[in-house]
């Protein structure tokens, strides 16, 4: 299950985080050998020990990244993380949809037989749901319509859609993503 607790943004149908962090703690060895731009004190050993205790780590994580993101620069834009690279195509990700204005791919750490996480392509400020502006409305509208189209088409006898925010959220990646969790029973409520 995700960890932490959700902003209210959590749906049901019918039924560097730091980049680092998660590159140490969740790149599968294939993704590294895959990948010679990953940096390379990346932690192998511990991986087993890490996804064995996964839910005091993702609040853990999320901590650091939270902390990360305060010390930022102080505009509120947030330090690169890990979807940059997978947006610049510097890292691999399983791709389900791509248009203009979103990406969504294949969470490298699934929580259920379905999980895609949904991003907008430029970030704009968008480094958490709690930063939007008025203008974002549309982008916001277009990443959930995304989400309920690869959510119906993997998992169609229901999904959810969860968006992590800050630190009480457990939001470890700061650039907006919205979790499409499917192909099983979900539960409440949710940790
Ligand atoms: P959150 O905790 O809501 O910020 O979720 C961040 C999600 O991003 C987690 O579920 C991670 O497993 C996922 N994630 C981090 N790095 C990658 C990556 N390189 N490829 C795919 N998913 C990733």
């Amino acid at each position: 299950m995700i960890s932490g607790r959700f902003i209210p943004l959590l749906l049901a149908t019918s039924s560097s985080s730091r980049l680092l962090g998660y590159a140490t703690a969740f790149t599968p060895t294939s993704l590294i050998t895959a990948n010679s731009s990953l940096p390379k004190h990346i932690n192998i050993i511990n991986q087993s020990t890490k996804l064995s205790n996964m839910s005091s780590d993702e609040v853990e994580k999320a901590k650091v990244a939270a902390e990360e993101y305060k010390n930022s620069s102080g505009d509120g834009a947030g330090p690169d993380t890990a979807f940059d690279n997978i947006l610049s195509g510097k890292w691999p990700s399983e791709k389900v949809h791509e248009d203009d204005l979103a990406l969504a791919f294949r969470d490298i750490t699934p929580q259920a037989p379905v999980h895609i996480l949904v991003i907008p392509k430029n970030r704009d400020g968008l480094v958490k749901l709690s930063n939007a502006r008025e203008d974002q409305k549309d982008i916001l509208g277009h990443l959930m319509y995304v989400a309920q189209m690869v959510g119906k088409k993997e998992c169609p006898d229901g999904f959810r859609v969860v968006i992590n925010d800050g630190e009480h959220g457990a939001q470890s990646v700061y650039h907006l993503h919205l979790h499409v969790l499917g192909g099983r029973q979900m539960k409440w409520p949710p940790g």
